[in-house]
Parts: structure tokens; sequence; C-alpha cells
């Protein structure tokens, strides 16, 4: 995909993963630069940017934790001063605590909003601006199926999800008429370390749950969002673009 050339995207959470699959896909489509945010695992995070770089484009890793407004809004501002821009924004960064919901502990249900959504919202808050300057932009986060559908045993994920569709909607009637273009991705169970922690029964019972009868790559969810981020979705903004097998239509 085309397009791409000198922008500038960063891709939270990309040292694994669906965001590591989505900063080697802008570095293909020929981004100038792409920043892979990462919580802890900096060895991950390396390992991202000598992808990126092997795809041609110029890498860095910044480590900040998304739930940390300030770090967020510190991390747009370095990204303006180093690079003079910020063309895409991709919300992935994101965490599952599962637990019945008399279960759930207040501190993984704050944990669960304050990275999966607050995070979002605080790195949208800060390019919203330099966005806006440079009068154009795009935003791309990543909900879930269960955001969509709910799931018994992921009360906080789910509510997180649901949140991140409203954040996208509101966002994308907000900054339309600045030429930002906001949208999400919701895919279904993707292989990743997220579900490699899933026993093999639940594996199976997902997979046969799915009409595609199996699990997506996260280069398929990358494709996805390369698509709302590039030209060719020029007119589409608070979209939700499901990529789950037909899990759920
Ligand atoms: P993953 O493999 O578990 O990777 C999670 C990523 O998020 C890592 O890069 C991690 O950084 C980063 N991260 C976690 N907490 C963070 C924080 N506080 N600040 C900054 N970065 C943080 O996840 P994934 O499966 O690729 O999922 C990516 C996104 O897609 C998530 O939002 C997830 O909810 C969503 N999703 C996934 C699936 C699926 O089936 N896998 C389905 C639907 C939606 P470190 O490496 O430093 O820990």
């Amino acid at each position: 995909m085309s397009g791409f050339k000198d922008k500038v995207v960063l891709v939270t959470g990309g040292s694994r993963g669906i965001g590591r699959a989505c900063a080697v896909a802008f570095a293909k489509a020929g981004a100038a630069t792409v920043v892979i945010n990462y919580a802890g695992n900096e060895a991950a995070a390396q390992e991202t940017v000598k992808l990126v770089q092997e795809a041609g484009a110029k890498a860095e890793a910044m480590k900040f934790d998304v739930s940390d407004t300030a770090a967020c809004s510190s991390a747009v501002e370095s990204i303006i001063k180093a690079h003079g821009r910020l063309d895409v924004l991709v919300n992935n960064a994101g965490v599952a605590v599962d637990a019945l919901v008399m279960r759930v502990k207040d501190e993984d249900w704050d944990k669960q909003l304050d990275i999966n959504l607050k995070g979002a919202f605080a790195l949208i808050r800060a390019a919203s601006r330099p966005m806006m300057k440079q009068r154009g932009g795009a935003i791309i986060n990543l909900t879930s199926i269960v955001g969509e559908t709910g799931n018994g045993g992921q009360a906080a994920y789910s509510a997180s999800k649901a949140g991140l569709i409203g954040l996208t909607k509101a966002v994308a009637k907000e900054l339309a008429s600045r030429n930002i273009r906001v949208n999400a991705v919701s895919p279904g169970f993707i292989s990743t370390d997220m579900t490699n922690v899933l026993n093999d029964e639940l594996r199976k019972k997902l997979v046969d749950s799915v009409p595609l009868a199996r699990l997506g790559a996260p280069e398929e969810v990358a494709q996805a969002v390369l698509f709302l981020a590039s030209d060719a979705a020029a007119y589409i903004t608070g979209e939700v673009l499901k990529v789950n097998g037909g899990m759920y239509m």
C-alpha cells in the first residue's frame, strides 16, 4: 500500500503481537519513521526496531506507560520535536485480566480501563493538536470483538473495549473538519501472547466458533490498520472494522 512516504507513525504496544505487525507493515508500506512504544519488554521492542529498519524505515523504541497521561503528552511532544510531525497514531497497547465479575479486583478493573481506554484518550488528546496544525492525520484504535459482543469473565476488558468504540466515534465527529480520521479495528481471536495463554480445550472451542475455522494472524489485523490509515480510506471515519474470521457479523 502506498501513500506513507515521509509519514511518522506511533504504534503503542509495538514490541509484540499485533503492534509489532503494525509497525512492520507501516515500514513496508514506505513510512519514514515508526516510533515503537512499549511498557517494559526492552528485548522485544528492540527486535521490532530491527524488523522495522530491515523493512526500510527509521525506527525508535520509546518506553512509557500509556496509562500515565503526562507520559503520553511528553511522548507526543518528543516525537514532534525529533521528527517535526505525527501522521498516524495506532492505539494498540492493551491488557486483559480475566475474572468472573464477582471476583474482579478494583486494581484489575482500574488497570484495564487505564491502559486500554484512558491511554488511548490521553494519546488522542496529545496528538490532536499537532495533527490539527499539520491539517491531517489518522488515528486507529484497537478494540476487540468482546467490546462488541461482551464476554463472560471479561467484564473490565469488554467495558474498556466498548468504551474505545464510543471514544472512536466521538472523536471522529470532533476532528473530521480538521481532516483527522479516527477509526477502530476490532480483532477476533488472534494468535499472540495474549491468546497463547488459552488452554487447548478453550482454543478448540474458540476455533470451532470461527467460520473461517482458525485464529487470525497479527499481520492480518495490521493490514486492516494500514488500510484505515491510508489514503485508500480517505472517506472512512468513525468506522469499526471487524477482523474476526466471521466470528461476529
Ligand atoms: P500482546 O501480544 O499481549 O502485547 C501487548 C502489547 O502492549 C505489548 O507491546 C506490551 O508492551 C504493550 N503494553 C501493555 N501494557 C502497556 C502499557 N501500560 N503501556 C504501554 N504498552 C503496554 O497483545 P496483542 O494480542 O498483540 O493485542 C494488541 C491489541 O489488540 C490489544 O489492545 C488487545 O486488547 C487487542 N486485541 C487482541 C486480540 C487477540 O486475540 N490477540 C483480540 C482482540 C483485540 P511490553 O511488550 O513492553 O509488555
